[in-house]
């Protein structure tokens, strides 16, 4: 998708201060973080939100989780915790049309979200 942001970062036309990449994922740090960790990692593969993800994703998917896993352990919140949020969609309020997960954490969060 050439008008979208997170596939601009992909492929180093805007950057993005990186925390993790291999050939199918990327990870990067939020431009405005709500908390002390705050990272998106997304597919490099342009996926409009986790709606529009297809069968065919389900192996890539699995793999996001994993390593969403690892970075919000390597980022220190593997025993204070951290919230992994996904937004698809209007009443979500995805704001970028990439695919991305929300790594929390750093401070106590609260819940529930507006
Ligand atoms: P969402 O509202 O779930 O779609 O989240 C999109 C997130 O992308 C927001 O938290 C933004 O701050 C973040 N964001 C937007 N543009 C950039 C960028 N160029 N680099 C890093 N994060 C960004």
């Amino acid at each position: 998708m050439s008008d979208c942001i997170f596939c601009k970062i992909v492929k180093g036309e805007i950057p993005g201060k990186k925390v993790y990449e291999d050939d199918e994922l990327l990870a990067f740090h939020d431009i405005m973080p709500v908390a002390p960790v705050h990272i998106l990692i997304i597919p490099k593969k342009h996926i409009q939100s986790l709606l529009h993800a297809q069968a065919e994703d389900t192996a890539m998917l699995g793999r996001l989780m994993n390593k969403a896993r690892e970075l919000a352990k390597e980022q220190g919140c593997g025993e204070s915790g951290a919230r992994f949020v996904i937004n698809a969609g209007r009443d979500a309020k995805q704001s970028v049309d990439h695919l991305h997960i929300h790594i929390l954490g750093g401070r106590s969060l609260r819940w529930p979200p507006g």
